[in-house]
C-alpha cells in the first residue's frame, strides 16, 4: 500500500498512527489526518542533519531501538536523515561534502548528540575542524534545532571532566533549542518531537529550560510507585533485605523529587521498565547539573540529596496519600 509514509502496509501505518498519536497526545484520527496532510506538502521528508560531539553514541542506539515507528520506517519513509556519522555509509571527503551541501541548502532539522568542549577546541575535532564551529555553522541555517540527550542539553557526563563541556544552547544563543535531556534520549521523545515539527512546522511548547512540556511536565517522584514509602520515611538501606524490596530509594541516591521526566509513565524499552522499578534510584539525568551535581549516584551524600531531605523535613514535599 502506498501510504503517506511510503510503501508500508496499512496495518503498520495504522499501528504507527495509534502509537505516535499517543506520544503526541492526539487522537489517532487527528494524528493520521495531520500526518497525511503534512506529508502531502513540501514538508514531506524534512532533511535531518545529525552531528555527534563528545558522546558515547547512546542516543543513536536509543533511536535505533525505536519501534513505533521503527527506525527503518523513520529513516527511509518519514524523514531524510542526510548526515549521521555513525549510521551513514559515506566517510571522508564524501561525508564532508554531503555535510556542506546540506548546510548550504539550509532549512533542515539539526540534531546534536554529545556535548561541546569549551576549555579547548582540540578536545573535539571532526574532519580537522572544531566541533564547536560546526555546531555554530549548522545551527545558523537550521529550521529547527534539537539537542539530543543529556550531554547535548546541559553538558551531561562530560561536564564532570576536564573539557568544560556545555550543551548546544550555550553555543547557539540566537535561536531556540529543543532540549531532550535524558541519558540516553528516550526514542519516543525524539520521534515525537520530530513528528510534532513535521506535522505543525513548529516546536512543541517548551518549559523554561527548553524541554517539551508534553514529556517533562511532572516530577518522577509524583508518579513513583514507591512514593508511599518516601512519605512514611521508609527508606531502603539494604538491597538484600526482602522486606525492603519496594521501599523508597532516597538513601540509595534517588533524585526523583528533583527530576522532571515522564519515565514512570512512559517507561523504557518499549514500555517495559525504568530505573526505579529496576531497583536503582533516579539519577536525575533529565536535569541541568547531571552528572556532577547528582554524584555520588548511589548514596544520599550529594548536595542535591541533602537538599531533597531538607525540603522534606521542612514540609515542602507534602505526602501524596494515594501513591502506594
Ligand atoms: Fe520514588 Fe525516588 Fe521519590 Fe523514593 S525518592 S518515592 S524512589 S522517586
Amino acid at each position: 500500500m502506498k501510504t503517506p509514509l511510503g510503501n508500508i502496509s496499512r496495518r503498520d501505518f495504522m499501528k504507527y498512527c495509534a502509537t505516535t498519536a499517543a506520544v503526541l497526545g492526539l487522537s489517532e484520527l487527528e494524528f493520521a489526518t495531520k500526518v497525511t496532510e503534512a506529508l502531502a506538502v513540501a514538508r514531506a521528508k524534512p532533511p535531518v542533519l545529525w552531528l555527534e560531539g563528545q558522546d558515547c553514541a547512546g542516543c543513536t542506539i536509543s533511536l535505533a531501538g525505536a519501534l513505533n515507528p521503527s527506525i527503518a520506517s523513520l529513516i527511509l519513509d518519514t524523514i531524510s536523515l542526510r548526515y549521521h556519522e555513525t549510521i551513514m555509509a559515506a566517510s571522508g571527503y564524501l561525508a564532508e561534502s554531503t555535510y556542506h551541501e546540506i548546510v548550504k541548502a539550509g532549512g533542515y532539522v539539526l540534531c546534536v548528540e554529545g556535548s561541546i568542549p569549551t576549555a579547548d577546541d582540540r578536545f573535539c575535532m571532526v574532519g580537522g575542524r572544531p566541533f564547536r564551529e560546526m555546531v555554530e555553522e549548522a545551527g545558523a541555517k537550521a529550521g529547527a534545532i534539537i539537542a539530543v540527550g543529556a550531554c547535548a542539553t546541559y553538558g551531561g557526563i562530560p561536564a564532570a571532566g576536564p573539557t568544560s563541556a556545555v550543551g548546544v544552547s550555550k553555543i547557539i544563543k540566537h535561536k531556540p533549542v529543543i532540549n531532550l535531556s535524558t541519558c540516553p534520549v528516550h526514542c519516543d521523545h525524539l520521534v515525537g518531537t520530530l513528528l510534532y515539527f513535521l506535522t505543525t512546522g513548529t516546536a512543541p511548547p517548551l518549559d523554561k529550560i527548553g524541554r517539551p512540556k508534553m514529556y517533562f511536565r511532572e516530577l518522577v517522584h509524583d508518579n513513583c510507585r514507591r512514593r508511599y514509602y518516601f512519605d512514611n520515611d521508609m527508606f531502603l538501606s539494604d538491597w538484600n533485605d526482602p522486606a525492603q524490596k519496594n521501599w523508597c530509594l532516597y538513601q540509595k541516591g534517588c533524585k526523583g523529587p528533583d527530576t522532571y521526566a515522564d519515565c514512570p509513565v512512559r517507561r523504557w524499552n518499549d514500555g517495559l521498565n525504568f530505573c526505579i522499578d529496576c531497583g536503582a534510584g533516579c539519577m536525575g539525568c533529565a536535569e541541568p547539573g547531571f552528572y556532577p551535581e547528582m554524584s555520588p549516584l548511589y548514596t544520599a551524600e550529594s548536595e542535591r540529596s541533602r537538599n531533597i531531605m531538607a525540603r522534606k523535613t521542612a514540609g515542602l514535599i507534602p505526602p501524596k496519600e494515594d501513591k502506594v
